[in-house]
């Protein structure tokens, strides 16, 4: 059942969102709109202009415009207008927040404690990088000098989903912009009113027109005619492996170079010498965050067989006090998960578990949540690493657990999965914290902590988790493209 077929009624009282194109909000060509929800009960929170191809061409059209005049100025200057926007979200994050939660699902204490603040720590962070791209003088041989250009792409594409909107498009924006890229971005059409919002602070942040558009709609059309498109540089794109690899084979088409944050199915590994409270704390929140709905979480638990027992029922009771509940509720510590169909892929999951493993715990949704998408934290045991729910990635609070006998084993079984993007340590050892670091096959290894992620660290994915990498100064050579000029000293 599609959202649509949900509450078809049309509700009049809601606001609308255009697109955001050089600089102003506007309906799209066709004039069409679509209906965004409130996930916590299924009713209709806003519409937006449903933009196709013909929208995308009027958004990348003002990014190259707005181009040459964006990259010439000096890095100072695009810094400024970061900060200024960065005081805006700042003096708006409440209104960020709350629409992030209402649209997103997540629980309104994380909404203002994580994803408000962090947007504000990457603007700045950002603003910082914009006066720190710059290339090498190289040494060579004969009556040269050779120096390299760290140069804009031109106009970046950038793709988002919809488990942090805020965030993912400040990620996405500021460091392209940074560089003196432009942008053209499209928001996931289950959760853009907070990048919506965004867009409405960039317009009055002082950025120019077109620097950066917002073409809200679905997939098929903005998202695929943004990839096909001719003028578009690169493609930053972070959502599904399904999707990540449709992009990069369209992408293929125009020979652009595409960045891939994709999905995971991340190993969190215990071991015998880990301090028990400490290991069950880190699994129940990386499984339990945000719904479960997190690309790194960590969703297959390895408990050594001495502490298997003891974490287990430590994580069972840390679920059982999960609140369950109205994501605007401060109390609330899980919200919905994002849609109806993403409630019916989850319990598709539990249903193939209770075939393959077996139940340690299952919460019961209360009756008054029933409007909403609502699926509770959900534990299996003695689950086999080639079961469904090892392999695939969920993206709910469904967590498996497995049992190792030793080092080699457990790292064996984490590498053994198509994924690559996080894993989890949890040991005193630090020779084997370090052993297991370097053997683990992923992007981001956590030792006795998981979900650290800072603007200033690389961010991205090993084998089917995609590739390239985000934040930091990497990021920063993701956004550029170098040039060598030879100059003759003759
Ligand atoms: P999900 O299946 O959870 O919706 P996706 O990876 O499909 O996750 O979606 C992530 C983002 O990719 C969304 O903004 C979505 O609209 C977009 N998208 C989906 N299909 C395509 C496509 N064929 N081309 C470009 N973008 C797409």
């Amino acid at each position: 059942m599609s959202e649509a077929q949900l509450k078809p009624a049309p509700a009049p009282n809601v606001e609308t969102w255009g697109a955001f194109i050089n600089g102003e909000f506007r309906p799209a060509a066709s004039g069409k709109t679509f209906p965004t929800f409130n996930p916590g009960d299924g009713e209709i929170i806003g519409y937006l202009a449903e933009c196709d191809e013909e929208d995308v061409d009027s958004a990348v059209r003002a990014a190259q415009a707005a181009l040459p005049a964006w990259r010439k100025r000096t890095g100072a200057s695009r810094a400024k207008l970061l900060i200024k926007l960065a005081q805006l979200v700042e003096a708006n994050g409440g209104k960020l927040a709350e629409l992030e939660s209402l649209n997103a699902g997540k629980p309104i204490r994380d909404s203002k404690a994580i994803d408000a603040v962090t947007a504000i720590d990457a603007l700045e962070y950002f603003a910082g990088m914009a006066t720190k791209v710059q290339g090498d003088t190289i040494p060579v041989p004969g009556p040269y000098i050779n120096m390299t250009l760290r140069e804009p792409l031109g106009v970046v594409g950038a793709i988002i989903p919809w488990n942090y909107p805020l965030l993912q498009a400040v990620w996405k924006i500021a460091p392209a912009i940074a560089a003196g890229n432009t942008v053209v971005i499209k928001p996931a059409e289950q959760a853009c009113l907070s990048v919506m919002y965004l867009g409405k602070l960039i317009a009055e942040s002082g950025i120019p027109a077109g620097v950066v558009n917002i073409v809200p709609g679905y997939g098929a059309a903005a998202g695929a005619a943004l990839v096909a498109h001719h003028v578009v540089a690169k493609v930053m794109f972070t959502g599904s492996t399904v999707t990540g690899k449709r992009i990069a084979a369209e992408a293929a088409a125009t020979l652009k170079p595409v960045g891939l944050e994709l999905g995971g199915k991340s190993a969190v590994l215990v071991f015998e010498d880990a301090p028990v409270d400490q290991a069950a704390q880190v699994a129940a929140m990386s499984i339990f965050s945000n719904q479960g709905q997190v690309c790194t979480a960590g969703s297959r638990l390895f408990l050594h067989e001495s502490l298997h027992d003891k974490v287990l029922e430590k994580v069972v009771d840390i679920a059982k006090r999960v609140k369950l509940g109205n994501q605007m509720d401060p109390a609330t510590t899980m919200g919905p998960l994002i849609s109806a169909r993403q409630k019916e892929r989850v319990e598709g999951y539990i249903k193939s578990g209770k075939s393959d493993a077996t139940l340690a715990y299952e919460a019961q949704v209360p009756k008054e949540l029933h409007k909403g998408f609502y699926v509770g934290p959900t534990i299996f045991d003695g689950v086999s690493n080639s079961a469904t729910i090892a392999r695939e990635e969920i993206f709910g609070p469904v967590l498996s657990v497995l049992r190792f006998k030793d080092e080699g084993e457990a790292l064996a079984l984490a590498n053994d999965n198509p994924y690559g993007l996080a894993a989890s340590i949890i040991t005193r050892d630090v020779g084997r914290a370090m052993r297991a670091g370097q053997a683990l096959e992923a992007g981001n290894v956590w030792v006795n902590t998981w979900g650290a992620v800072s603007s200033m660290a690389p961010y991205g994915g090993y084998k089917q988790s995609g590739y390239g990498r985000e934040m930091g100064f990497a990021v920063m050579r993701e956004l550029t493209q170098e040039k060598s000029l030879w100059v003759g000293v003759r």
